[in-house]
């Protein structure tokens, strides 16, 4: 703790992690000789960047780029980039750790990272948002590669800024090494059903949690947060699942459609025009927009899906939901409950679904992307969803039997970071001390 005490987003991430791994320890005393857990939570190495670049009004502006590279015993290190006024080592090294382990639990061959820049994507022009993409990948290339680290999007970064990051770094390598980058356009490198993996496998990932209990989605009422890439298609496949989803936001404030969110609007407004979620009550006059976020969490609702961002909600937001009636929280985003609001959860008859286990689809299908790439191959939109889905019930069921095989039956908090930690942990047994 003494050597990342600022860094309070990391600490509470690690310290969730070896929270839960206190039982593993007890059975693998190989672990403690080997030290594993002080080299896990070192990264393999921080790179932090200067990234220069000429704004419309021609003024150079600078900001600071990163690339966490954390760990690389399943495979090349592998995480999104973050384009956010927030971000900050402490946000970056959090999210590269819990990548570590979200990526060893999907099975496929990625290690754990992240990166990302304090660059401010809003308000800025197309032309603004290429300059930008060309200048961090201009400093950037050096450090990945297809067998080395694969970088794709998160906040900030969708298919548009992976193109132009992309395209910088096919220029500088002159080699079409599709591999590097994944979240690519489909037609262009990209995976068909990459666009709605996060969300599509939250919500498979729901699915078996409401399996196992003997309960279903349909007929259910959903509140998500966010209304970006991962809240956009969980509400897509909560709805075809016979979901009611009632409320969606963005950082400026909330909306609360009685009726049920029309899709196509928020569609039309969040990925098309680019515009507020406050503008959907110009289309639907009986629907309810507030300013602030902090009071979605208190719509009654069965199931929860915070999708858009960390520490989004607290103690007092999981008793009112708890107070409400819910049955299930799966989180979309990246670590949106803190450890109050874990601790509610899991005290509780609600069923909780980590963001380590419940959105590992987005990163999944981009390994399925990169398996794509190299195999200079297109998969159909079906065959990769089929996979996902495949994908997604794993990851249940190794959590879930995880959970029950170290003695906390039913928490999956517990039963993911053992399963994302015993095959990374046995990976660095293997390979030796370094
Ligand atoms: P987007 O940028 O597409 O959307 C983010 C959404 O969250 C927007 O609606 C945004 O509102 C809102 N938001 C962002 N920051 C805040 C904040 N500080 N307070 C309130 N609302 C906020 O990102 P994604 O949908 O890709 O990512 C959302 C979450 O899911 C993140 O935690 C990310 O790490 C995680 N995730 C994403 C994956 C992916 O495949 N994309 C994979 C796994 C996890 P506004 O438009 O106003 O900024």
């Amino acid at each position: 703790k003494s050597k990342n005490a600022h860094q309070l987003e990391f600490l509470q991430a690690a310290e969730e992690i070896f929270l839960s791994l206190v039982p593993v320890f007890e059975q693998h005393p190989e672990y403690i000789q080997h030290n594993i857990l002080e080299r896990i939570v070192e990264p393999d190495r921080i790179i932090s960047f200067r990234v220069a670049w000429q704004d419309d009004q021609n003024q150079v502006q600078v900001n600071r780029g990163y690339r966490v590279q954390y760990n690389n015993v399943i495979g090349p290190y592998k995480g999104g980039l973050r384009f956010h006024p927030t971000v900050n080592e402490s946000i970056m090294k959090f999210l590269a750790f819990e990548q570590i382990f979200k990526n060893a639990l999907t099975g496929q061959q990625i290690g754990g990272g992240k990166g990302g820049s304090d660059f401010n994507p809003k308000g800025k022009s197309n032309a603004e948002i290429m300059r930008f993409c060309q200048a961090f990948m201009t400093e950037l290339y050096r450090y990945v590669g297809p067998d080395v680290d694969v970088p794709a999007g998160d906040i900030g970064v969708g298919s548009r800024e992976v193109g132009y990051l992309w395209g910088q770094y096919k220029r500088i390598r002159g080699a079409y090494e599709a591999g590097v980058l994944t979240g690519k356009k489909p037609g262009y490198g990209g995976s068909l059903a990459r666009t709605e993996a996060t969300g599509y496998g939250l919500v498979y990932f729901v699915e078996e949690m409401l399996r196992e209990a003997k309960l279903s989605i349909n007929n259910k009422t959903v509140v998500v947060s966010g209304s970006g890439n991962v809240a956009i298609y969980a509400i897509e496949k909560a709805q075809h699942f016979g979901a009611k989803v009632v409320a969606c936001s963005d950082s400026s404030g909330y909306i609360y459609d009685p009726e049920g969110i029309n899709l196509k609007i928020v569609k039309q407004l969040k990925e098309v025009e680019g515009k507020r979620i406050k503008e959907y009550v110009n289309y639907r006059p009986n629907a309810l927009y507030t300013e602030g976020c902090d009071g979605i969490w208190t719509i009654p609702c069965d199931i929860a899906l915070p999708c858009a961002t960390q520490n989004e909600i607290n103690g007092d937001q999981a008793r009112t939901l708890i107070a409400n009636g819910v049955k299930v929280v799966a989180e979309g985003a990246n670590m949106p409950s803190n450890l109050d609001a874990i601790n509610e959860f899991l005290a509780s008859d609600v069923l909780f679904g980590p963001g380590k286990a419940a959105n590992a689809g987005g990163v999944a299908v981009s390994a399925l992307e990169m398996a794509q790439n190299s195999g200079r191959n297109y998969w159909t939109f079906q065959e990769v969803d089929e996979k996902l889905h495949g994908i997604m019930k794993s990851i249940f069921k190794e959590s879930s039997d995880a959970a029950k095989k170290y003695g906390y039956e039913g928490n999956l908090v517990v039963g993911s970071n053992i399963a994302g930690f015993i095959k990374v942990a046995n990976g660095m047994l293997v390979e030796g001390v370094y």
